[in-house]
């Protein structure tokens, strides 16, 4: 009879690594899973607390936006979801994807990994490549908010297969700007510390507090840009970073617009 592999994760090994943020997350890993998005969600209408994450090495069913797949296999990729509970209702969110970028970035650059870009709405770019992905997804509770937040890192470049998923913008691993690599138990406490620390800036002041910030690390802040919907340009101009509520602005000669729909793909132009 085929053994099952201990996960790569050992949760009492992450919470001994994650210092101040120690007693706010309560980590399960499993070597397996669909979508790790997909099952803390049901585990959250079944009662499961703020702070739960669920890390998966492999996930057979890994999501992106818009029912897109993201790919990772166990030694390339570190995938795993983040349950957070936010007091107040869906307006008190706006910008929540741009934020859980910063923390990521904040971490990585912790663990000595420098020059990574944020990409509008959900993306973590290195050398204008796509190194990782957030998919945040919400529920309202009685009175509160539920996010499940996803995130994608490539450690290793992902074997491809373009016939089955082609990649539609370039792909980048965190192995080509940092060896060794860091162990994957330091990375994701780093993550979860960083996570804690700008969830709780988030919750108290919301997307103006980090506002800034976001845009100092925009991939194109300041740069031509163009917006797709289903492939299609739908608008091009200059990007001037993200409004008070995570909305694109694109700069053109007719003024400021802002963008919100989760439909849009952003370019470099
Ligand atoms: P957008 O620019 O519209 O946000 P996106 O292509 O970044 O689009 P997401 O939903 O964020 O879309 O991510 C899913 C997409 O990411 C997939 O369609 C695929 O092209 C790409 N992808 C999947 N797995 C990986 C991976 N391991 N590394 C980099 N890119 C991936």
């Amino acid at each position: 009879m085929s053994q099952i592999p201990a996960p790569l994760i050992d949760p009492a090994r992450l919470q001994a690594l994650l210092g101040p943020a120690r007693g706010r997350f309560d980590v399960d890993a499993l070597a397996e899973c669909g979508s790790t998005s997909s099952l803390l969600m049901e585990r959250a209408t079944r009662g499961a607390p703020s702070g739960s994450v669920l890390v998966a090495d492999r996930q057979t069913a890994g999501r992106g936006r818009r029912g897109r797949h993201w790919l990772s296999s166990p030694e390339s990729g570190l995938t795993f979801s983040v349950l957070w509970r936010f007091d107040g209702d869906l307006g008190r969110l706006a910008g929540l994807s741009l934020v859980v970028g910063i923390a990521v970035r904040r971490a990585l650059a912790g663990c000595g990994v420098p020059g990574i870009k944020l990409k509008w709405p959900n993306d973590l770019l290195l050398d204008d490549g796509k190194l990782g992905g957030i998919l945040v997804e919400l529920q309202s509770e009685r009175n509160s908010m539920l996010a499940v937040i996803g995130i994608g890192l490539n450690l290793e470049l992902p074997a491809t297969d373009a016939e089955r998923l082609p990649f539609g913008q370039p792909v980048a691993a965190l192995a080509q700007a940092i060896f060794p690599l860091p162990d994957r138990h330091d990375l994701l406490a780093a993550i979860l510390i960083a996570l804690a620390a700008v969830l709780d800036q988030f919750s108290a002041a919301g997307f103006t507090a980090l506002r800034s910030e976001w845009q100092s690390y925009n991939a194109w802040q300041n740069r031509p840009v163009r917006l797709l919907r289903d492939g299609l340009v739908e608008m091009e101009g200059i990007c001037r970073g993200a409004d008070v509520d995570g909305a694109l602005l694109i700069g053109s000669d007719t003024g400021i617009e802002r963008c919100l729909s989760g439909d849009l793909s952003l370019r470099a132009a």
